[in-house]
């Protein structure tokens, strides 16, 4: 015999399985990011509709047997984000967020916060496609940083201590670093450090903008503290082509 649970989650992935089947993976408020599978979700007739789609906010009714998979008995939709969807960089980013919390998080680890964190980017998308900018994403990545327990040291030198003259940033010291312990980092420009410290303070909704070339040192920051303290990469934080049209013009 299992256990059934009642929990609100956000779809991250949706993978075929067998004939008519999916393998959900989700962001769940209680649980964190679980495995389940909808079955005979791909039926026309199904049940469940399309209230299982990737990118939805989802009152889940699961059942665990005796597998790691939860079996998906109920499901109704919190909030579909129809507008995001309509707007191809507004449902890019979101994906691109549901992406990097799939990553970031392994199973069997709640974070609520991540839950209310991640609801809060896609209302952000939801609310203006204009939100869906490199700046913004790079800061939901930062507060992701955060809930993972790998914030960046930003204060003062991650080696040494020294407060001024921060000059690079080192993934495996774990922060920024100052001149003298500079061997292996790479530059950090104060706009750059500016942003950072500013994305972590405020509140999403509020996070600062920078220029493409401090937007490009704040994500090699982020990349580099999840590749060194966290062994994972992630997707670009903004597709590839804009962000080189963007530095063209
Ligand atoms: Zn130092």
């Amino acid at each position: 015999m299992g256990a059934s649970l009642k929990t609100e989650a956000v779809i991250l992935r949706s993978l075929r399985y067998g004939e008519a089947d999916r393998i959900l993976h989700v962001y769940s408020l209680e649980h964190g990011r679980i495995g389940a599978i909808a079955k005979g979700v791909r039926r026309a007739k199904s049940r469940f509709g399309g209230r299982l789609e990737p990118i939805t906010r989802s009152a889940l009714l699961l059942h665990r047997g005796r597998g790691d998979l939860y079996t998906i008995t109920g499901a109704d939709t919190v909030e579909a984000y129809r507008r995001l969807r309509e707007h191809h960089a507004s449902l890019d980013m979101a994906a691109r967020a549901c992406d990097a919390v799939g990553r970031v998080f392994a199973e069997g680890e709640p974070h609520p916060a991540v839950f209310h964190l991640l609801c809060n980017e896609l209302a952000l998308l939801e609310a203006d496609p204009a939100n869906a900018t490199h700046a913004n994403q790079l800061a939901f990545r930062l507060k992701l940083l955060v809930a993972a327990g790998l914030a960046p040291q930003l204060g003062s030198c991650a080696a040494c201590g020294e407060a001024d003259h921060l000059s690079g940033f080192s993934g495996a010291a774990g922060g920024v670093v100052c001149s003298a312990c500079e061997a292996g980092a790479f530059p950090l420009g104060a706009e750059a450090h500016g942003f950072l410290t500013g994305a972590l303070t405020v509140p999403l909704a509020h996070a600062p903008g920078a220029s493409d070339l401090a937007l490009r040192q704040a994500e090699r920051v982020i990349a580099s503290t999840l590749e060194h303290h966290g062994g994972l990469r992630l997707r670009d934080a903004a597709p590839r082509r804009s962000v080189a049209a963007r530095s063209r013009g």
